[in-house]
C-alpha cells in the first residue's frame, strides 16, 4: 500500500503563512522534500521527530520523483513543500504525471503565493474599481519561452495589472516591452523581494524609467516579484472612484440597497 504525496504550498518564506491543512500534514509527515531555503523553515518547525528531510535544490526532477515515490513506499504521508502556491511555476503537473504512472495518490494543498504577499507587504490592491479589475500572472521568457500570443508586451496592452514571476534579471525587456505597450514613462512600478521573510523583505517603488536603477542601487538580483499597475499608489490619490461593494446604493446578496433607485426597481 502507497501512502500519499501532498504538494503543499508553503508560501512566500513567512512560516506563518502555512494554511492550517499544510501545517497539519508537515506535523504528520513521514518524509519532506522541501525548496531550498525558502521554505526550509516551515518544514523545520513542524516536521516531527524521525522524519526523513530532504532540500531539493541539488536535485533533478527525476530525482525528486524517484525520492517521492521511493518514499511514499514507506510513509503513510509524504510532502512536497514548494513555494507560493504549488499551481504557479513549480512542476506541479510533471511531478505528478509519474505518481500517477506509479499509482501513488497524489493531492495539493494551496498557499499563499508571493504575488498575494508582495501586494500584501507594500499595502496594495491589485484591482481598484473603474481602473482595473484584471490580474495577468505572468512573466517573461528566460529560458523557458513564452507560448504565441503571452509576449509581454501583448499582455501590457491591456494596461491591467501584471504580476511578473522570474524576472528580475530581465529588468530591461520588462521596460522594453512596457514602454511598446503604451505605458507612461511615469507608470508606478513596484517590486518586493522576500516578500514576508523577516528582516529580509525589501519594497522597492519606481517608475518604469527608473525601476532598473532603484534595484540595482538596492542590490536586488533574485526572489523578487515585479508589479505594474495602474492601481499602484491609489491610497495617495487625492480621489478615487468608490468599490461598488461597499457602496451604500449597491444591494447584494448580504445587504440591500437604500436608494430610491432600487426601491423603485
Ligand atoms: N509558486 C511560487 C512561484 C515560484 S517561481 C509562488 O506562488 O509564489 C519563483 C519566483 O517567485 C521568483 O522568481 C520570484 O519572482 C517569486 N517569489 C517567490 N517567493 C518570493 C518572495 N518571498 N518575494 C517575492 N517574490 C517571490
Amino acid at each position: 500500500m502507497a501512502g500519499k504525496v501532498w504538494f503543499v504550498g508553503a508560501g512566500p518564506g513567512d512560516p506563518d503563512l502555512v494554511t492550517v491543512k499544510g501545517r497539519d500534514l508537515v506535523a504528520r509527515a513521514g518524509a519532506i522534500l522541501y525548496a531550498g531555503s525558502l521554505v526550509a523553515e516551515a518544514a523545520l518547525r513542524w516536521a516531527p521527530e524521525g522524519c526523513v528531510k530532504r532540500d531539493s535544490k541539488d536535485m533533478a526532477l527525476e530525482e525528486i520523483v524517484a525520492w517521492l515515490i521511493e518514499q511514499a513506499r514507506q510513509h503513510e504521508t509524504v510532502v512536497r513543500l514548494q513555494t507560493g502556491d504549488p499551481s504557479l511555476y513549480g512542476a506541479l503537473v510533471e511531478m505528478a504525471r509519474p505518481l500517477d504512472t506509479a499509482a501513488i495518490p497524489w493531492g495539493v494543498v494551496p498557499g499563499v503565493s508571493s504575488a498575494m504577499a508582495s501586494a500584501a507587504a507594500a499595502g496594495e490592491s491589485l484591482t481598484l474599481p473603474e481602473v482595473t479589475q484584471t490580474v495577468i500572472l505572468t512573466r517573461v521568457a528566460g529560458r523557458t519561452p513564452m507560448p504565441s500570443g503571452e509576449e509581454l508586451e501583448a499582455l501590457a496592452a491591456h494596461h491591467a495589472t501584471l504580476c511578473l514571476f522570474l524576472s528580475i534579471t530581465l529588468l530591461p525587456e520588462v521596460q522594453r516591452a512596457l514602454k511598446a505597450a503604451g505605458w507612461a514613462d511615469d507608470a508606478p512600478i513596484l517590486v518586493v523581494q522576500k516578500a514576508t521573510w523577516p528582516e529580509e523583505e525589501k519594497i522597492i517603488r519606481g517608475t518604469l524609467a527608473d525601476i532598473r536603477d532603484r534595484c540595482r542601487a538596492e542590490k536586488i538580483g533574485s526572489q523578487a516579484m515585479i508589479i505594474a499597475s495602474p492601481a499602484l499608489g491609489a491610497r495617495y490619490w487625492p480621489d478615487i472612484s468608490r468599490s461598488k461593494l461597499y457602496d451604500p446604493a449597491f444591494g447584494h446578496r448580504f445587504r440591500r440597497a437604500s436608494t430610491s433607485e432600487e426601491k423603485t426597481a
